[in-house]
């Protein structure tokens, strides 16, 4: 029996595995491959609702749920950190003990760092714990300095920064709280969202503007303390509130193997998303996707998805000894949540850097409800 390795159980790899049991032919009880999901915590969190949890608009058990319920139908997942990765022989080895592949499926996200010891000052809202901790001190905020900063590039999820940005302001507004409050965004990119292009880039300043929230681009950290911000270019700016996204870096264990490349990350075929090694595929946050003309693919939970699909429909073929034949088109869509109940839905060609924003509308807001209804509904 063939076994294929898929290493993390997050956007990625809960796609990969679910696609490759369905393809496979696995049922609860018939086996015909072995799926193994390998990942180290207990519970799966649903990040794009991460901005909602900030503002009160989400709890926690509406956007978790306990890894081990993916058990099912046909992929069993392995519980554990991940010690070492052996590309070379398709291994990998968790809890001391090794497990050997015929495929296996990279898809372990960033690790978060912080370098600039920022925990100590504010909430790191690229974790459920730092949007919570930072919910419950806007409760309790009765105005000042509210700044949102990004503190090195690059970040998944380009547009999380500015959607919380805007719910939150629109929490102050509801709150009465506008007239005494300034919301900052503070980032070392020169525009929003860069890879989509000069329009949409446009269009989320204007809405930024419109709001009142006052945008610092081109402001790359150099230290901070207690209430100042100090960046690169000599400015300084003094906050009552932080939220912050934290370094993105290679998880240790990949950073050991070797599949590191020259751009810090999984180097992968921008089609096929396989590595340098046969047999052995990444997929996600972990890689650098250069597109076809040369723009490097943001890390959006919509690629790992999609590269998923592909990934585990071309092992299909190859089990069957047929040709792998489908291939990663960077085109898709996602939703920026824009305040007062709205959402812009944002997508388009990402290799032609042909992007477009709409303006935020209801329905937008309620497909982003939806996706992260139905992902818990399709997966666990
Ligand atoms: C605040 C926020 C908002 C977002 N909003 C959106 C959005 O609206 N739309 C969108 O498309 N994307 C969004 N994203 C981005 C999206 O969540 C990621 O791009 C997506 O999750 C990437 O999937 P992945 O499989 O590459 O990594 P992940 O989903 O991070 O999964 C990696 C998994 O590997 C596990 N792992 C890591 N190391 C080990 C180890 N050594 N051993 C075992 N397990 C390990 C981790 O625990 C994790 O479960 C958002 C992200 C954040 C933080």
């Amino acid at each position: 029996m063939k076994t294929i390795l898929v290493l993390g159980a997050g956007t990625g790899g809960i796609v990969t595995a679910r696609e490759l049991s369905k393809r496979s032919g696995n049922e609860e009880d018939i086996t015909l491959v072995k799926i193994l999901v390998f990942e180290k915590e207990e519970t799966s969190v649903y990040s794009p609702s991460l901005p909602w949890v900030m503002v009160g608009k989400s709890k926690q058990e509406e956007i978790t749920e306990r890894t081990d319920k993916l058990d099912a139908s046909g992929l069993e997942v392995i519980k554990g950190e991940i010690e070492n990765i052996d590309p070379q022989n398709i291994s990998v080895t968790v809890k001391g003990k090794q497990y050997q592949g015929d495929h296996m499926v990279v898809s372990l996200g960033v690790a978060q760092a912080d370098i600039y010891n920022l925990a100590q000052f504010g909430h790191n809202f690229f974790t459920l714990n730092g949007a919570q901790d930072f919910h419950s001190e806007l409760k309790k905020f009765d105005g000042g300095e509210i700044a949102i900063l990004v503190s090195s590039l690059p970040f998944k999820s380009p547009a999380a920064p500015y959607e919380a940005a805007m719910l939150i302001e629109d929490f102050v507004r509801k709150n009465k709280l506008s007239k005494n409050t300034t919301i900052s965004l503070y980032t070392p990119e020169a525009d929003p969202m860069e890879f989509a292009g000069a329009e949409a880039s446009q269009e989320l300043k204007e809405l930024l503007e419109k709001k009142g929230i006052k945008y610092y681009p081109n402001h790359e950290l150099k230290t901070i303390s207690g209430n100042t911000l100090e960046f690169n270019n000599g400015e300084s700016y003094s906050y009552d509130l932080l939220a912050y996204t934290p370094k993105h870096q290679l998880p240790a264990v990949i950073e050991k193997s070797n599949l590191s490349g020259t751009s810090g990350w999984v180097d992968v075929d921008n089609k096929t998303l396989e590595t340098s090694f046969k047999n052995v595929y990444a997929i996600g946050d972990i890689t650098h996707v250069i597109t076809q003309n040369g723009a490097v693919l943001p890390k959006i939970g919509v690629f790992a998805r999609q590269q998923g699909a592909v990934v585990a429909h071309n092992i299909a073929k190859k089990m069957a000894n047929q040709e792998p034949d489908q291939t990663f088109m960077p085109e898709g869509k996602y939703f920026i949540e824009a305040g007062e109940g709205k959402a812009s839905e944002t997508g388009g060609k990402f290799s032609e850097q042909n992007v477009k924003m709409k303006t935020p509308a209801q329905w937008g807001h309620f497909s982003k409800w939806w996706d992260e209804k139905f992902w818990f509904f399709k997966n666990f």
